[in-house]
């Protein structure tokens, strides 16, 4: 793995870039697919991870998530509004309705805005799912913003910073706004879901300013 910022790491995956995986501190940020479970778990052999943390519960943030925490021993937090859904097993689809989603994992702690992990502030920004959140260190202006935007088309894997597809959020509209929200931040380092780091606050915005 990379330090991207101080102690902000980017796990390696293959492709690189396409899912990614992220320690802050010493939290583990989402899980990938259930597939990824072993590229994780041998990146963070010798490290202290003490939990671990979604950006939100869809199938490819949080698809290892119970066997890493079965296997390290660690608690799981999310959104609070992601609770139910990854408590079932589910993911929350366009029309509100719950899809199967990858293996359930109890959670140990309902993140709200304002909380911190590991020096992180938590940002609740709902949208591409109830409960998105993105974790923010106003310090070094470093962003982790999930699913909000991607940083590319991972269908593809190419393409500029973008929304994602409406068809995979509940609430296109809200998600627009809480990206906009992010921008506003003008965050120095960006760390998307999807697609390579960011270190460019003015391309962020200009990728959300065209959401309209
Ligand atoms: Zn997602
Ligand atoms: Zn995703």
């Amino acid at each position: 793995m990379r330090e991207l910022a101080d102690g902000v790491w980017h796990l390696s995956g293959f492709p690189p870039n396409n899912i990614n995986v992220y320690v802050v501190g010493d939290v583990l940020i989402d899980a990938g697919i259930a597939f990824d479970r072993r590229r994780i778990l041998k990146q963070l052999a010798g490290r202290d991870i003490t939990a671990h943390a979604l950006t939100h519960a869809h199938f490819d943030h949080y698809g290892a998530s119970h066997a890493i925490c079965e296997t390290l021993g660690i608690p799981l937090w999310c959104g609070a509004g992601d609770v139910a859904a990854a408590e079932a097993g589910k993911m929350v689809a366009p029309g509100g309705r719950m899809v199967p989603g990858p293996r359930a994992h109890p959670v140990a702690r309902a993140l709200r805005e304002g909380d911190d992990v590991a020096g992180f502030a938590v940002l609740d920004v709902p949208g591409h799912s109830p409960g998105h959140v993105a974790y923010w260190r106003e310090a070094d202006r470093t962003l982790v913003c999930g699913d909000v935007m991607w940083g590319y088309n991972p269908f593809i894997l190419m393409g500029g910073v973008r929304e994602p597809f409406s068809f995979l959020s509940p609430d296109p509209g809200r998600n627009r706004e809480s990206a906009r929200r992010l921008a506003a931040l003008e965050p120095a380092l960006v760390c998307f879901g999807h697609g390579k780091p960011l270190r460019d606050p003015a391309a962020f915005s200009a990728a959300v300013a065209k959401l309209g």
